[in-house]
């Protein structure tokens, strides 16, 4: 028994703690910088004033996590983000397919209490910050309510990461709130204060089926006259969660100091909404739905942005500049969104796409006037225009892998964040981020301790891409379909397609690319051809294009019709190569065609993109010449997704088992293998409400087996469904053959394989 006797006042319990990098906030920003840091080797303690990890993609909240896939909406290919939340989105979507917004936090928590090096303190605000002189931060201070435990937490690099920016904002790191005039940065599509400077909060809600009738009786304060939401017509029975994403309030307030009155009110507007939806008479379908769940946590869109060295700008994302100190990547679309909110007479959001992704540069990720404060997430030194695209959670955690691997490298060189814009730093920055899955758009990976790049690689097949077997499902030509084929120099394409017509009709042909050679928007129209059709089935359709490629690209061959025709899919599927659709995805565009009002400095072009399986098969095709781009080789290039090429190793359909072989003249000692699968970058893998119709990405294979020069198993894995495989093998060996043996994914599907590194190291 604790007894105590009455004194005037007492000390709360006080831990002091120290590491290499504080990082406050355990939203997707914080989470992935802190996982990054701490496999990197840096001792980090994650601050997270919530119970869970994830910030608005927790279950307290229930975003889908998004970034450059857009929803599989724009024409961002192969687009999601590599490194950690590669890991986690791959893992979700294994374990979770539903999107059980509850596991998606037991993956995120998993995550960060499997890494030794890191300590996280959940429930846990800071507070309190203590310079050591006007530039530096030396501690923050921080209180748990659960523990009634008071934190000092002391470090040479800290990140904030907590949305709001409370560290930095206390510790005097400069920054914004509101939107630049268009002056300051020439943003043509900088707002007017009429549209507003901010965006708003918003909160879900999600219903269940009850079996039987269920009343409500909404609370007293809950909105009585629906009217006043301009678009309550929209309003219906089976949306839910992010889906109403538009009721948004608060872009007229301050989105920090005024958040509780914000929650209120949306508190307000969502009880209205389903008073609305029960009582009104008009949604008979909704008598047995109940509320499930209702947020009590606002998302919060957007608050303070802090400056960097760099403010990333509408420019960067359109013309997607080049940056040499790229370290990650965005495309999602400049999302704008009225100030008004929910109460606005305007669209809910005003999204302008670029004709592909855009790096981001490591300038915009510390502050300009801390020496020792990195930024993460949607805080980083942005425009307001260009914030609309980075503020989404896989672009923020992209950024957040690296803050984390800079602030080991920081550690390391004993330097401070600025420092690392220097060349060499940069370099070696650039590297491990890469060697990590991470994807820089336009930096291959160069690693001198990679012994895979001395081997003289041969593979026991590799795909003479010749033809997609006509053994799917017909396909209706009512909006343009293309294949997108991956050519080379002097390739002239000839290929056969098979169709059906309901009529005599024409066959529309076009031949396109792209206008910049790693995007994938067909904006470049190389030839047109017309083909008569007859009524009937399976006729053959040659086309043969006089068009010789110059360089390595993806072509698009695209097919236009009147509806009457039909053209034979196949089911076989293949990494790098992809059947698109010329169609709006009504979540991130108004039509198929994007076109801004002029003068607002974004581009007019064609979205064109795959539909989601299990549809979305591959038109069938034979080509007239093989096309020879899925060798051995590709392995050792550096990039472990399709860009302009597929980037991989691609075994025949034939094989169920490949094998590709590392050769080198000399024994060599290998610890460390690791091996990158496609799990198809191009799928979104929203994290939860949505579900998807796999937890295992088809072009992933099942398994492998290394083996060396005498055929001994030295590693094995029957169940593959990640990414990345980091294989460290239990004792080094010393081989002059190391054999990477694949289990093909279905026989539909061949084998493919971007990437063998092989180390001297465990931990290179
Ligand atoms: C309604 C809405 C819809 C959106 N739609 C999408 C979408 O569909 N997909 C998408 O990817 N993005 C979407 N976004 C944007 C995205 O959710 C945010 O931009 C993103 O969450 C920002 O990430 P973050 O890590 O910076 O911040 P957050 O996710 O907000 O995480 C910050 C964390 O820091 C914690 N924190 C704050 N203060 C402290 C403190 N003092 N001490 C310790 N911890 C603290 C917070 O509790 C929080 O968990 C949407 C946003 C909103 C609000």
């Amino acid at each position: 028994m604790i007894t105590s006797s009455p004194t005037e006042r007492r000390e709360l319990a006080l831990l002091r703690l120290s590491s290499d990098l504080v990082i406050v906030g355990g939203g997707l920003g914080g989470t992935c910088a802190a996982i990054t840091a701490a496999r990197a080797g840096l001792k980090v303690i994650l601050v997270q004033d919530r119970p869970v990890l994830g910030g608005n993609a927790s279950s307290e909240v229930r975003l889908w996590i998004l970034g450059a896939t857009s929803h599989m909406g724009n024409n961002n290919r192969w687009a999601r983000e590599g490194g950690v939340i590669d890991e986690i989105l791959v893992e979700n979507t294994f374990r979770n397919r539903e999107g059980n917004p509850h596991v998606v936090d037991t993956i995120l928590l998993e995550k960060a209490v499997n890494e030794p090096n890191l300590t996280l303190l959940l429930n846990t605000a800071v507070f309190e910050v203590a310079k050591r002189d006007a530039n530096t931060i030396q501690s923050v201070r921080a209180f748990c309510s659960q523990n009634s435990t008071l934190y000092e937490l002391a470090a040479p690099l800290f990140c904030d990461a907590s949305g709001d920016g409370i560290l930095g904002f206390m510790a005097g790191a400069a920054f914004r709130m509101g939107a630049e005039a268009r002056e300051e940065f020439g943003e043509k599509f900088a707002p007017t204060a009429e549209y507003g400077e901010l965006l708003g909060h918003s909160l879900y809600f999600y219903t269940k089926d009850t079996g039987r009738p269920v009343t409500f009786t909404p609370p007293d304060y809950a909105l009585k006259d629906i009217t006043q939401i301009p678009r309550w017509r929209e309003f219906n029975a089976k949306e839910q969660g992010c889906k109403l994403w538009w009721i948004e309030h608060g872009g007229r307030l301050d989105t920090v100091h005024d958040t509780e009155k914000i929650k209120w009110e949306l508190w307000r507007v969502v009880y209205g909404v389903w008073n609305h939806i029960k009582n009104s008479g008009q949604f008979p379908e909704a008598a047995n739905l109940t509320l499930e769940w209702v947020g009590t946590i606002p998302g919060k869109r957007e608050s303070r942005r802090f400056e960097g060295d760099y403010m990333l700008r509408q420019q960067d994302i359109v013309e997607q500049r080049a940056h040499p100190d790229a370290v990650a990547f965005g495309g999602w679309s400049i999302d704008l969104h009225p100030a008004d909110g929910v109460f606005s007479e305007k669209p809910g959001c005003n999204q302008w796409h670029a004709k592909g992704v855009y790096p981001i540069p490591y300038r915009c990720l510390y502050s300009r006037n801390l020496t020792n404060l990195f930024l993460a997430g949607r805080i980083i030194s942005a425009t307001h225009v260009a914030f609309g695209s980075s503020r989404v959670m896989a672009t923020c955690a992209h950024v957040g892998q690296a803050v984390g691997m800079a602030a080991a490298l920081c550690r390391q060189q004993d330097v401070l964040p600025r420092a690392l814009t220097e060349k060499v730093h940069m370099a070696t920055l650039q590297r491990r981020l890469l060697q990590t899955g991470q994807h820089i758009p336009g930096v291959p990976l160069r690693d001198d301790a990679d012994l895979a790049q001395w081997a003289t690689l041969t593979a026991s097949s590799e795909l003479q891409f010749s033809s997609l077997k006509p053994d799917g499902p017909l396909l209706a030509l009512h909006d343009g379909w293309a294949m997108l084929l991956p050519v080379t120099a002097g390739v002239q394409l000839d290929l056969t397609i098979w169709a059906e017509a309901a009529a005599e009709t024409e066959l529309r042909i076009e031949l396109r690319q792209s206008s910049r050679v790693d995007n994938h928007t067909p904006d470049v129209t190389l030839e047109k051809q017309v083909r008569r059709l007859a009524r009937g089935e399976g006729q053959a359709v040659q086309v043969k294009f006089e068009h010789c490629f110059d360089e390595a690209r993806y072509a698009f061959v695209c097919f236009f019709g009147d509806g009457h025709i039909r053209l034979r899919t196949s089911e076989q599927r293949l990494t790098g190569v992809l059947a698109l659709c010329h169609a709006a995805n009504p979540a991130v565009a108004k039509s198929a065609v994007q076109t801004p009002p002029a003068d607002i400095g974004v581009d007019t072009f064609e979205f064109w993109q795959p539909k989601r399986r299990p549809v979305g098969q591959n038109i069938a095709l034979k080509l007239a010449r093989p096309l020879a781009l899925f060798g051995a080789g590709n392995v050792l290039n550096g990039i472990a997704r399709p860009t302009n090429q597929p980037n991989a190793w691609v075994a025949d359909f034939s094989e169920a088992r490949p094998v590709i072989t590392l050769r080198w003249t000399t024994p060599q000692v290998i610890a460390r293998v690791e091996l990158m699968f496609d799990t198809d970058f191009d799928h979104p893998m929203e994290s939860v409400l949505m579900g998807h119709p796999e937890g295992r990405m088809p072009f992933c294979a099942r398994g492998y087996r290394l083996l060396d020069e005498g055929g001994r198993v030295l590693a094995e894995c029957c169940e593959q469904h990640q990414t990345r495989a980091v294989i460290v093998l239990s004792q080094a060996v010393m081989t002059r053959t190391l054999l990477v043996e694949l289990e093909r994914p279905a026989a539909n599907v061949p084998a493919a394989l971007f990437e063998v590194r092989c180390y001297t190291t465990a931990n290179p």
